[in-house]
């Protein structure tokens, strides 16, 4: 047994953990786990836990359904919530029966891609700006419960021992907190840890979802990182911020080019903007997010880039040096963020590899008060505005598909164009309440 193993199992003795949880997620990013009694955290860290594959959200059919979860004893935490029993957990990477890595799992996906990077020896660093509702329920309506807007403090911002609560409980889960605060919206607020590898930051981000709706709901809120659950009031975004390292040095960063930025930055912006249409299929993955992409609210419309501006798709952030970075503002929290990372690494990278240029940053100008003709003068596409629109781009982008396993590639497309057809043929509130009586 490696060194780790045993380490990680010394810790679950000392730690006098009861239960474990081996956590994974499935395609569309919903996290999954199987409890177990700590007298089986031997044979589990050995041999693996095994699950059916085929009750999982897009893993496998059922002949072939036996998959085993393999614990990363890296991510192993104590879940600070469980008062009664000490239960830990450890993220999963999940493999077939014949012991094979499994091309549905979606961490796996992002290691993978990972992996091609580091042959050239550098690193994708993210930062996230994950935000989210606390909603509560009133007479069988789900509302908000505060009315405070951005960075407002009490008597507005009412869940704020709540929000604190979560920040403790996030830190005992290894997350180094660097803000939390309210947001633009009703009951909207964020909680932003510090920057890292992308692998970690994607495992970052479940742990964050998981840690804000238990306590959420420990208190009797309900707490939610759908990306637009009011019409006319901000949406939640994900904003990601980008750079590529090689050991400590920051790629992103020349000080010898007039505005700090290298090629290596410029091209993996220009990839962004070149590959967005077909990559926001994957990080705005509901018909819901294509409401949060509208002019108004913060979110973007417009592929564009920009060094002092908030309306584009790309912000570069005015720090330099080890802070040089990109931040792409139109992923959702709704995304799977281990697919999402690989599918925006892949957009970047092909911008690095074939020299693009991204052009002259839109500075000073507000992109939502520019008209059509100025836009198309500009050269300027919007994002797709439909989750059917941005199935189309995916599936003719070959950059953005292969960054993804067919079996992946395959699922998602499929799940998702079941969704959009029964969005498309339901008949919604709005239109009863618009049409019924009228005609
Ligand atoms: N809520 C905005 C969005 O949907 C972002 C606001 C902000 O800049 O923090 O992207
Ligand atoms: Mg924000
Ligand atoms: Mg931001």
């Amino acid at each position: 047994m490696s060194d780790s193993l045993k380490e990680t199992l010394y810790k679950i003795k000392e730690l006098k953990i009861d239960f474990l949880r081996l956590q994974f997620v499935d395609i569309l990013g919903i996290p999954k786990n199987v409890e177990i009694p700590v007298k089986r955290a031997e044979v589990a860290l050995y041999e693996g836990v095994g699950f059916d594959g085929s009750s999982i959200e897009g893993f496998v059919r059922i002949e072939e359904s036996d998959m085993k979860l393999f614990p990363d004893v890296s991510t192993f935490m104590v879940l600070p919530w469980e008062e009664e029993r000490k239960v830990a957990r450890m993220i999963c990477d999940v493999k077939k029966p014949n012991g094979e890595l499994f091309e549905g799992c979606p961490r796996t996906n992002l290691k993978r891609c990972l992996e091609k990077l580091s042959e050239r020896r550098w690193t994708l660093k993210v930062g996230t700006e994950a935000e989210f509702f606390i909603l509560r329920y009133s007479e069988g309506k789900i509302v908000t419960s505060d009315k405070g807007s951005y960075f407002d403090l009490l008597p507005l911002d009412t869940e704020e021992g709540l929000r604190r609560d979560m920040v403790i409980a996030l830190e005992k889960l290894g997350l180094n907190i660097e803000a939390a605060h309210h947001e633009v919206g009703h009951s909207q607020h964020e909680i932003d840890f510090e920057y890292g590898d992308a692998l970690s930051i994607a495992d970052n981000i479940i742990t964050l979802k998981i840690a804000v709706k238990t306590l959420a709901l420990r208190r009797g809120y309900i707490a939610t990182f759908m990306p637009k659950p009011f019409f006319g009031v901000a949406g939640s975004g994900m904003h990601t911020h980008l750079s590529l390292f090689e050991e400590e040095k920051n790629l992103f960063y020349d000080p010898q080019s007039p505005d700090g930025l290298s090629k290596i930055a410029r091209g993996f912006i220009a990839g962004l903007l070149q590959h967005a249409r077909a990559y926001t299929a994957i990080t705005n993955p509901l018909v819901n997010s294509y409401k949060r992409l509208v002019p108004g609210y913060e979110a973007p419309v417009y592929i564009a880039w920009a060094e002092k501006n908030r309306s584009p798709l790309v912000r570069v952030p005015p720090q330099r040096g080890k802070g040089t970075r990109a931040e792409l503002r139109n992923p959702d929290p709704a995304c799977n963020p281990y697919l999402a990372f690989s599918v925006i690494l892949a957009a970047g990278m092909d911008g690095v590899d074939r020299e693009l240029d991204p052009g002259k940053p839109l500075n000073n100008v507000n992109l939502y008060q520019v008209n059509d003709k100025e836009r198309e003068e500009w050269g300027i596409d919007f994002l797709p505005s439909s989750l059917e629109e941005a199935l189309k781009f995916l599936e003719e982008d070959e950059v953005i598909k292969n960054a993804l396993t067919p079996h992946i590639l395959d699922y998602y497309l499929k799940a998702k164009r079941e969704e959009w057809k029964e969005y498309k043929n339901t008949v919604h509130p709005w239109e009863i309440e618009r049409y019924l009586e009228l005609y």
